[in-house]
C-alpha cells in the first residue's frame, strides 16, 4: 500500500546511477491539454518489399538479405562506428578533447515475420532470440579493441524507430558508454562497502517488499525501480548474481526469453498499444557487474499521450508524476496474455 507521505512531492535516489529524481504524485491530477499524438497501428503484414530487413530483401550497396528463417545479424550498412576509424587530429586547447573511438555496429532480426514484435512471439522464438544476443555478445566481446557490447532495441515510431520489422542493435565499442560507466562505479563502490552485490540485495528487497514487481519467474523478476524515471520504466533482475549471457545455462536464457515475453505483453495490455520503447541490457565479465535489463518507455496516460523530458528535467533533473508503487500496481493488474489473443 502506498503511504499517505508519499502522496506529497519528494526526491528518489538512483543508486546504480548516483543521481535523483524527483517525485509529484498529485501532479496526476492536472489538465492535459498538449500533444495526444496517435496510435502506433501495428504493422498489419507478415512480409513487406521495401523493408531492408524482410527476408530476400535488398538493401543499400547491394547486399541482399537471405531468405531467412529464424534469427539473421549483418553490420549496420550506416554503421555509427566503425572499426578502423583513426585518431582524430590533436588539440592544443584542453576544452577541445577528442578521442579515437573505434566500433562495430551490428543488426539483429528477430524474426522473419515483418509484423511481430517480441510480445507476440513465442517464448520459443525469443529464446533463440537470447541464443543469438549470446553468439553475438561472444563474437563481439573478443574482439581485441572491444571494451564493451551494448545490446538495445529502440520499439516503435514514438522512440525514432526506423523500421517496424522486429529486430535490434549491437554496439561494440573502444570504450565503456558513459550509462554502463557511471553504474560501474556505484556497483563497485557498493561492494567495496557491503561485501556483496548491490543488485543482489535490490532483488532481495524488492521481492521481500512485493510492492514494485511486475512479474517474475525462476529465472529473473522484473520491477518498477523505486528510483524510475519513466511513468512505466522496469527493471529486469537476475535473481542470480549472474555478470553477463555467456554464462547463462539453457535454463536461464529461457526464463530470460519467458520475462522478455510476460513483460512486453503487459506493456501491450496496459493500452492496448503495440507499446513503444527502449530496452538494452547491462553486463560485462568484472566481479560487480549483475546482468540485468532497462526497460524506458515514454508512454504517460494513453497509448497516445507520452512524457516529455524538458523544462525543469533539461536544466534542473528528471521528475515523475504517478508512483512507481502505483505503476508496478497497474501494469500487474492487466491480463497475462495478449490482448489481441493467440497467433496462429
Ligand atoms: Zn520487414
Ligand atoms: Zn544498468
Amino acid at each position: 500500500m502506498t503511504s499517505q507521505r508519499n502522496a506529497f512531492p519528494h526526491r528518489r535516489y538512483n543508486p546504480l546511477r548516483g543521481d535523483w529524481v524527483l517525485v509529484s504524485p498529485h501532479r496526476t491530477q492536472r489538465p492535459w491539454q498538449g500533444e495526444t499524438g496517435k496510435t502506433e497501428a501495428a504493422a498489419p503484414v507478415h512480409y513487406d518489399p521495401k523493408c531492408y530487413l524482410c527476408p530476400g530483401n535488398e538493401r543499400v550497396g547491394g547486399h541482399r538479405n537471405p531468405d531467412y528463417t529464424s534469427v539473421f545479424a549483418f553490420n549496420n550498412d550506416y554503421a555509427a562506428l566503425l572499426p578502423d576509424a583513426p585518431a582524430p587530429e590533436a588539440s592544443a586547447s584542453p576544452l577541445l578533447r577528442a578521442e579515437q573511438d573505434r566500433g562495430i555496429c551490428k543488426v539483429l532480426c528477430f524474426h522473419p515475420d515483418h509484423s511481430l514484435t517480441l510480445a507476440r512471439m513465442t517464448v520459443a522464438e525469443i529464446e533463440t532470440v537470447v541464443e543469438a544476443w549470446t553468439a553475438q555478445y561472444v563474437e563481439l566481446s573478443a574482439q581485441p579493441f572491444v571494451q564493451h557490447v551494448q545490446i538495445f532495441e529502440n520499439r516503435g515510431a514514438m522512440m525514432g524507430a526506423s523500421n517496424p520489422h522486429p529486430h535490434c542493435q549491437i554496439w561494440a565499442t573502444e570504450h565503456v558508454p558513459d550509462e554502463p560507466a557511471a553504474e560501474r562505479v556505484n556497483l563497485k563502490l557498493w561492494r567495496e562497502g557491503h561485501s556483496r552485490g548491490m543488485l543482489a540485495d535490490y532483488v532481495a528487497l524488492e521481492v521481500e517488499q512485493q510492492e514494485r514487481i511486475v512479474c517474475q519467474n525462476d529465472g529473473f523478476v522484473a520491477v518498477v525501480p523505486y528510483w524510475a524515471v519513466w511513468p512505466f520504466e522496469t527493471l529486469v533482475l537476475a535473481r542470480e548474481p549472474l555478470r553477463e549471457l555467456p554464462q547463462f545455462s539453457a535454463a536461464q536464457r529461457r526464463a530470460l526469453a519467458d520475462i522478455l515475453s510476460q513483460l512486453t505483453i503487459r506493456y501491450d495490455n496496459l493500452f492496448q498499444t503495440s507499446f513503444p520503447y527502449t530496452m538494452g541490457f547491462h553486463q560485462g565479465p568484472g566481479p560487480e557487474e549483475h546482468f540485468h535489463a532497462h526497460f524506458y518507455p515514454p508512454l504517460l496516460r494513453s497509448a497516445t499521450v507520452k512524457k516529455f523530458m524538458v523544462g525543469f528535467e533539461m536544466l534542473g533533473m528528471p521528475q515523475r508524476d504517478i508512483l512507481p508503487e502505483d505503476a508496478a500496481a497497474r501494469l500487474r493488474e492487466v491480463p497475462s496474455t495478449h490482448y489481441l489473443g493467440s497467433r496462429s
